[in-house]
């Protein structure tokens, strides 16, 4: 029974009460109050605009205090009281506090236990995916949630912090003939008058408020069996139950393979994954996952590799995160890189261990390289950066938490070893299960197992941004050695500062004495030796060994012709991509001629590894527009068809029966990039052909060339494609049939076809979570275009925000700098600086970001001036 309290305005107070602190907090709530647990109720109708709530928070008030503050985003409270464990009820006052904060003022100071209730009403969003929102699937509404990191406050007052970790009772009321779906499993349901039933869950372990979930809608479920004791669903829109088979048989899988690694049982009572319509991301609540539909359920005569490859690693990443993250949780958001590089890691790990055919291997090599690009800005965040406003949470959720993240792990279960590595993780999940940890908690379990302390080490990666280069020397003295030396990698024209050292573990690999090597060391100075093992002075050696470490190296002497002799084939796959992605990045930082880096392009075009020619290709990349004059971009065409074409050719853009998946994924990288950058004009005039056709019959295209064909169709097409791809899109009911449709409106090269695409994202046609990104950055990818987006966003901005959501991870507005990424002089850096400097500001993440794309600006600028000759005379030649 609960206690009904007086009806309060929301209004400000504050006159009434000789506050202390009516001033909400800054940032954080401080520890003078804290939850011991939460009871909810709330009443969820799909397809309404609201949603009403009712919260019992028992707290213990450790500082005696006339005002408890909450964490409270867009709620309207209607009633508040403090029912003290010993004395009368407090009715409470409500303070406004900012866009982050409530605060509960009584009358005379409260102290010690009892419960804070408050009752409240929120809205259910239709246009972005955060807090409590819904989505539309065939006339239909779901209601999902979506609180990390910062969102539960739109659900409920709530001390929305990930350190206090407390139990939660969840009671949903809900149409009769809706399911609901909670973190727990359900308790009882019990029918009410009007066509509604409240439906009641179990208490859950101890979550933060950013794990809490629910989704309520006409979903159907499929059973996806048992691991151990735990039963395992997915929840579908109505219809799609047949869309699920292949999930429904990965996901047991994987998560069998979590609990091995892990030596711990999967954590909670049972797992639903929960499928969205759209949104573009997947969330780890405890016991209840959600994931977009493209990518946990495809029509099996539509499936792709691609898209059970993403399945399998989202799925691992996320299951991941149940222990890590979930069952130990972050103390504090400057920590997130525990949760989330440690799942972006075990996302390869686990799926590769799962298929090893994939060579996710190799993809962890190219997200690692993607990842060093970033860091090699002198603007780019630390993997633990200090978390000083909501904009340091926002951009918390990027590719240096992720993949720098990530990368850093690998290095270090690499140089750890493997099976020690593990007894560190499963130590650290052991101490602290059910509650929160920081960085040195992790570092002190690995050291333990690992019989060192490695914090030294894994510090320098964490608290400083940058990516370190080793150069290399063979020295084949009497004792053969390596002399080593680091400084911090810089792209050219590059304002940052060399001198920054990192304690790296060096592992190099070689074959001497017929024997294979490998051995580790780490680099703490500026310059070092390593003493070999071996007697006799290796030929060849690898001074990454099998990619695994976050560090570029620079070989000096012979070394590298030596590694790429012989097309580079006694290398594994990883360290020829490797190798190549190191070579590219030296180029960058002014460390090797461009004209030798693409004079090694031919021999690993021929390479029989699609990921090898993938990595040739990117190379071949350094002929980029920015770099070369027009008149010289006929000859680059050249180049790329003369060394890709006949491949590309052989190939075409049908796949064959019988045909492996790696001729399938090479046939998806090479065809479109000589078709695109080479302009082949046969494969242009062919995808066109296909396109308009599939346009008409919706056939003649394997599912995994349909967007590949549409694009190059696109790139090269006219006003008459251009309006039969706008009108496929617009009737499309298919996710991810639309998606393809929208990145081929994003495609277009012609400026006025790229700005009627772009008028579409302030239309009322398309959810701005399918196309903002495909139309508006689509664009930036040829120099015809690259100035539409911003002359776009410059005329519309108004209309664009009224359309754009907010997301996990912030405002879709912050990423709107990135208009600006692919310019590469100073005129429009000015343009794009004076444009966004103040309105950033209110998009969270957004100032970080506009740096990030000015300093890009910066270095294609200076890159150009010192390349652009060096590139002219290796083109004269084709
Ligand atoms: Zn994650």
């Amino acid at each position: 029974m609960r206690v009904f309290f007086a009806i309060l305005p929301c209004i400000a107070l504050g006159s009434a009460f000789a506050a202390p602190a009516l001033e909400p907090p800054k940032l954080r709530l401080g520890d003078a109050v804290e939850p011991s647990s939460y009871a909810v109720q709330l009443t969820l109708v799909p397809g309404s605009e609201s949603f009403q709530g009712v919260v019992d928070i028992h707290i213990d008030v450790r500082t005696p205090s006339q005002i408890i503050w909450l964490n409270a985003a867009q709620l309207e409270i209607s009633a508040a009281a403090f029912r003290p464990e010993t004395s009368a009820v407090e009715p409470a006052g409500v303070v406004a506090g900012g866009n982050d904060f409530a605060g509960f003022a009584f009358d005379r100071p409260i102290a010690g236990k009892g419960v804070l209730h408050i009752a409240y009403k929120g809205k259910i969003s239709r246009n972005s995916s955060s807090g409590i929102f819904q989505l539309k699937e065939s006339g239909q509404w779901y209601i999902y949630s979506q609180f990390e990191p910062t969102d539960a406050r739109r659900a409920f007052p709530c001390f929305d912090e990930p350190g206090f970790k407390v139990p939660w009772e969840m009671t949903l009321r809900v149409p009769r003939d809706d399911l609901a779906v909670a973190n727990t499993p359900m308790l009882s349901e019990s029918n009410e008058a009007g066509g509604m039933k409240t439906v009641k869950f179990k208490v859950s372990p101890p979550l933060p408020s950013y794990l809490v979930a629910f989704a309520v809608g006409h979903f159907d479920v499929v059973d996806a069996g048992k691991v151990g004791k735990t039963p395992l669903r997915v929840i579908v829109p109505r219809g799609k139950a047949k869309e699920a088979s292949y999930a429904a048989t990965a996901i047991p899988q994987l998560l069998k393979l979590l609990e091995n690694y892990f030596g711990i049982p999967y954590p909670y009572e049972k797992l639903d994954s929960v499928v969205m319509p759209i949104s573009n991301f997947a969330m780890e609540n405890a016991g209840l996952i959600t994931y977009e539909e493209n990518m946990l359920l495809a029509d099996p005569k539509r499936d792709t590799i691609n898209r059970q490859q993403d399945l399998a690693t989202f799925c691992a990443h996320e299951m991941a995160h149940q222990w890590f993250g979930d069952l130990v949780t972050t103390a504090w958001w400057n920590d997130i890189w525990l949760n989330e590089a440690f799942a972006t890691w075990m996302e390869t790990k686990i799926a590769g261990e799962w298929k090893p055919e994939w060579h996710l291997d190799v993809t962890a090599v190219n997200a690692r390289i993607g990842a060093m690009h970033q860091d090699s800005l002198t603007s780019a965040r630390k993997i633990r950066q200090p978390i000083l406003s909501n904009d340091d949470i926002a951009n918390a959720f990027d590719d240096i938490t992720y993949e720098k993240g990530a990368a850093v792990i690998r290095m270090f279960e690499s140089w750890i070893g493997e099976d020690q590595f593990r007894e560190g993780v499963r130590l650290y999940l052991k101490q602290h299960a059910g509650g929160n940890a920081t960085a040195s908690d992790f570092e002190a379990a690995i050291s333990t197992v690992a019989g060192r302390n490695i914090a030294p080490e894994l510090d320098s990666f964490l608290d400083q941004a940058g990516l370190p280069e080793v150069t290399v020397t063979l020295d084949c003295g009497s004792d053969p050695k390596l002399e080593l030396s680091q400084k911090r990698a810089l792209p050219i024209g590059s304002p940052g500062s060399e001198g920054e050292l990192w304690k790296i573990p060096v592992c190099v690999a070689y074959e001497s004495d017929g024997a294979a090597h490998r051995e580790c060391q780490v680099l703490s100075n500026a310059h070092s030796e390593m003493i070999l093992a071996a007697k006799t002075c290796p030929a060849r050696l690898v001074a990454n060994a099998g990619e695994t470490g976050y560090y570029l190296v620079n070989y000096k002497g012979d070394l590298l012709n030596q590694l790429l002799s012989d097309q580079g084939r006694h290398l594994g796959i990883a360290e020829r991509v490797g190798v190549l992605g190191d070579v590219d990045a030296l180029v960058s930082t002014g460390d090797y001629s461009p004209g030798a880096a693409l004079r090694l392009v031919p021999d690993f075009a021929a390479d029989p590894n699609w990921q090898v020619v993938e990595a040739a290709a990117d190379l071949a990349g350094l002929l980029k527009a920015d770099d070369v004059p027009d008149e010289l971009h006929s000859k680059a065409a050249r180049f790329v068809v003369r060394i890709f074409g006949q491949r590309a050719a052989d190939l075409g853009w049908t796949a064959q029966p019988g045909e492996s998946d790696d001729t399938r994924l090479l046939r998806q990288k090479l065809v479109p990039f000589v078709a695109s950058v080479g302009g082949q004009k046969e494969l242009i005039d062919q995808a066109e052909r296909l396109a308009r056709n599939w346009l008409k019959t919706r056939g003649g295209i394997s599912p995994d060339m349909v967007r590949p064909v549409l694009e190059v169709a696109a790139e090269f097409g006219n006003r008459d494609l251009f309006d039969l791809l706008r009108s496929a899109a617009i009737q499309e009911n298919d996710h991810r049939i639309r998606e393809n449709l929208l990145s081929a409106l994003g495609s277009f090269r012609d400026s006025a076809l790229a700005r009627a695409a772009l008028e579409l994202l302030v239309s009322n046609n398309f959810d701005a979570r399918e196309a903002f990104y495909p139309l508006l950055f689509g664009p930036l990818a040829y120099p015809e275009t690259r100035d539409v987006p911003f002359a776009f966003v410059r005329e519309n901005l108004d209309k664009l925000l009224a359309h754009l959501p907010r997301e996990v991870g912030g405002d879709y507005a912050a990423n709107l700098p990135m208009v600006g990424g692919s310019f590469c002089d100073a005129s429009h850096r000015s343009e794009v600086d004076s444009f966004f400097r103040q309105r950033v500001r209110d998009y969270a993440g957004g100032p970080r970001n506009l740096e990030n794309v000015l300093e890009e600006i910066d270095l294609c600028t200076a890159e150009r001036k010192k390349l652009g000759p060096e590139l002219v005379a290796f083109l004269q030649q084709y």
